[in-house]
């Protein structure tokens, strides 16, 4: 059963509880980024302007379950506020007598949200208990939070068993993007992988063999399949376990895959990551023991480009560097000036490449920053997301 969209809902006068990921990085109560409260901010406005009681249930951080002030969502309701030049009240909690209050005080057409669902230790455990007090709040619910999509918890999978549910604007415009290019991608399709969470990221390397055509690799991904050819990479971040990036070595091997995958063949590398550390290049099997790989060198950055140029479709998850230092970011800039230039339809997933994608000056020219990370590369592997499979099954 494929899942309602909210376009088609009559939303008038109803109360609609809006899951959106507005897990936004802070520092001390500062908003670093808000590109997750941008891209939620036209479902909301959209809803308000159709004179929906529109009410907003995100998580922010870790609390584990129990209130943590440095984690409530007030800057976030401040800042959308800002953003949609309306008044957005928060109610000091979830469920319960303050949510429920604050509910009864909205007229058509306002925005309303609620503290932290991930203050409750029930959210995580998806209890339907705690789902249905959730649901209880509202006469629809809409599931716009496409970055926490692959959790089963109580506010993303658990109320569309309670009231009627649609998918939000946000949400399906992700799963089109990726769709069109998993399902009929321009081809040449080429995949830039880099980045720090390498035993994440295994699996979405194995199903993109059998989807593109070139894969390049940099970051604490490429030392860790450098490593599994036995090149000694020295200190360089890369998996302790070697065994799924020997496997990807072995398929590769076997020629019965699509992708053609490449390696560096050179390094930025230094002893520490630090501002103003002596640095310099080195063919990666030159790389000393007390040494770490930091960035692609610039034989792989023109390689890498090379490839990149000729690219219909491109997806980019992953920096190639520690892009956040200058001394080791050309690596980045150069794939992601490779991908402007290309001309390629360019998809980025993952919340530090889209970071570096902004921070580089690139990212208006992508067709599309994801605001999901982990969702993304579950989508891509082909797993289930169980805040769709919810809306699907959602039997209101
Ligand atoms: P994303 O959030 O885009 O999915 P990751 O979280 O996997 O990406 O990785 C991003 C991080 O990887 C960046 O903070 C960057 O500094 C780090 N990184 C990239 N290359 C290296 C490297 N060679 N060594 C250590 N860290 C790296
Ligand atoms: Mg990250």
């Amino acid at each position: 059963m494929s899942e309602r969209r909210l376009a088609d809902a009559d939303v008038r006068g109803k109360r609609v509880l809006v899951r959106e990921d507005l897990n936004v990085p802070l520092d001390g109560g500062h908003i670093t980024d808000d590109t997750r409260i941008l891209a939620a901010a036209p479902t909301l406005r959209g809803l308000s302007d159709r004179g929906a009681k529109v009410i907003v249930l995100s998580h922010l951080g870790r609390p584990d379950g129990k209130v943590v002030e440095g984690l409530s969502l007030a800057p976030v309701a401040s800042r959308l506020g800002d953003i949609l030049d309306l008044r957005v009240k928060l109610a000091t909690d979830c469920v319960g007598p303050a949510a429920e209050s604050a509910i009864d005080a909205m007229n058509d057409g306002d925005v309303l949200m609620l503290e932290n669902v991930r203050f409750h230790k029930e959210e995580e455990a998806n209890d339907p208990g705690f789902a249905k007090q959730l649901a209880a709040l509202g006469d629809l619910y809409v599931n716009d939070a496409f970055g926490t999509a692959h959790r089963a918890h109580a506010s993303t999978a658990g109320i569309a068993a309670y009231i009627p549910s649609y998918m939000g604007p946000l949400m399906a415009r992700e799963l089109d993007v990726l769709d069109s290019i998993l399902a009929d991608p321009h081809r040449p399709f080429v995949a830039v992988l880099g980045g720090a969470k390498v035993a994440d990221k295994i699996a979405v390397i194995e199903r993109l063999l059998e989807l593109c055509d070139q894969i390049v690799v940099g970051g604490g991904m490429a030392n860790t399949l450098l490593a599994a050819e036995g090149i000694d990479v020295g200190k360089s971040l890369r998996d302790a376990d070697l065994g799924p990036a020997g496997a990807v070595l072995a398929k590769l091997k076997t020629g019965h895959v699509k992708a053609h995958l490449h390696l560096p063949s050179d390094a930025v590398v230094a002893v520490e990551l630090k501002e103003g550390v002596d640095t310099h290049f080195a063919e990666v099997s030159k790389v000393a023991p007390d040494e770490m790989i930091l960035d692609i060198g610039p034989t792989t950055a023109e390689h890498y480009r090379g490839i990149i140029l000729h690219a219909k479709t491109v997806l980019w998850n992953g920096p190639m560097g520690v892009f956040e230092n200058d001394a080791f970011a050309a690596g980045t800039e150069a794939v992601g000036q490779a991908i402007v230039d290309s001309g390629a339809m360019s998809v980025v997933g993952g919340g530090d490449s889209a970071a570096a994608a902004h921070q580089l000056g690139f990212a208006a020219k992508m067709t599309h920053i994801s605001t999901g990370g982990g969702a993304t590369l579950e989508y891509i592997e082909g797993r289930d997301l169980p805040g769709v499979t919810a809306l699907r099954n959602s039997a209101q």
